[in-house]
This record gives structure tokens, sequence and C-alpha cells, in this order.
């Protein structure tokens, strides 16, 4: 059961996908390890306000079940830690909306971001010097 009125406005929200922190990337193979993850669907990449990395899959917890009175938590007792600390007070929909400093949703737009970040020059040097190493593997 989902206990606070807003909760069941909400629909849920942080029922439906789940985050956790990443290392802030700073040279072009750690841009690329994330780029990665972000070729899978459902998942994003984003920098919160504090600069922290973390990367969010959209992926519902196998324990919500949809009921006549609405999402319900099948197994509120047992419920993780994390839920535990989730406060409807403080949550992204209570806010308002979630500060992030950036979000990535594709492969591309991590690259824009990396490509400012190391400089273009450089980005598309690493870049080149990859795609070689990797067609010289392939021999
Ligand atoms: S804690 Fe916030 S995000 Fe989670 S169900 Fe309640 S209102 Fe929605
Ligand atoms: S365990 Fe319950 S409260 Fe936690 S994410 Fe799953 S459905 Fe939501």
């Amino acid at each position: 059961m989902i206990m606070d009125e807003i909760c069941r406005k909400c629909n849920a929200l942080c029922c439906r996908y789940y985050s956790f922190p990443i290392d802030m990337p700073e040279t072009y193979e750690d841009f690329d390890q994330i780029r990665w993850y972000l070729t899978h669907e459902a998942t994003s990449v984003y920098i919160d306000w504090d600069g922290q990395w973390f990367i969010r899959i959209d992926n519902r917890c196998r324990w919500l079940t949809d009921t006549p009175e609405g999402p319900r938590c099948s197994r509120y007792d047992e419920r993780p830690t994390i839920c535990r600390q989730f406060s409807p007070a403080t949550c992204e929909y209570a806010q308002g909306h979630h500060e992030c400093e950036e979000v990535f949703s594709t492969a591309d737009d991590l690259d824009s971001y990396a490509r400012r970040m190391l400089g273009a020059i450089a980005f598309d040097a690493a870049r080149q010097a990859s795609r070689k190493e990797d067609s010289g593997n392939e021999d």
C-alpha cells in the first residue's frame, strides 16, 4: 500500500525507475563507457544539482501492483530501506521537478557534452584513435 494522498496522485513515480550514483567522467574513455549505458533503452544519465552523476533505469518495481484504488506496493511491510526513506515531502513529484544540472537521454546528447568538456580537438582525436585501435584488432 502506498500511504500518502500525494502518492496516489502521482501514480507511484518513484516505484517506476531506479537510479544510482556513478563516477564523474574525466577522460574520453570514461565518457565512452557512459555512452554505452545510453545505447540501452529506458536508460538515462543525469548530473544532480550538487554535481553528482547518476544513471537512471526506467523500469517498474516488480512489487508495484495495480489495484482499483491505484498503484500499491504489494509488500509494503518488507519494502527496502531506500523506499522507507523516500518521502513524499521532499520527492521529485512533491517538489514539482527533479533538480538536475544536465540530463542525457541518448548517446548523442552525451557526445555533445563530452565534446564541450574535453574540447573538440581532443575529443575528435581520442575518438579517431579508439576507432583506429578497434580496426587494428580486427586484423
Ligand atoms: S514518494 Fe513521491 S514520487 Fe513516490 S509515490 Fe509518493 S509522491 Fe510519488
Ligand atoms: S518495494 Fe514497494 S515502495 Fe519500493 S519501489 Fe517497489 S513498489 Fe515501490
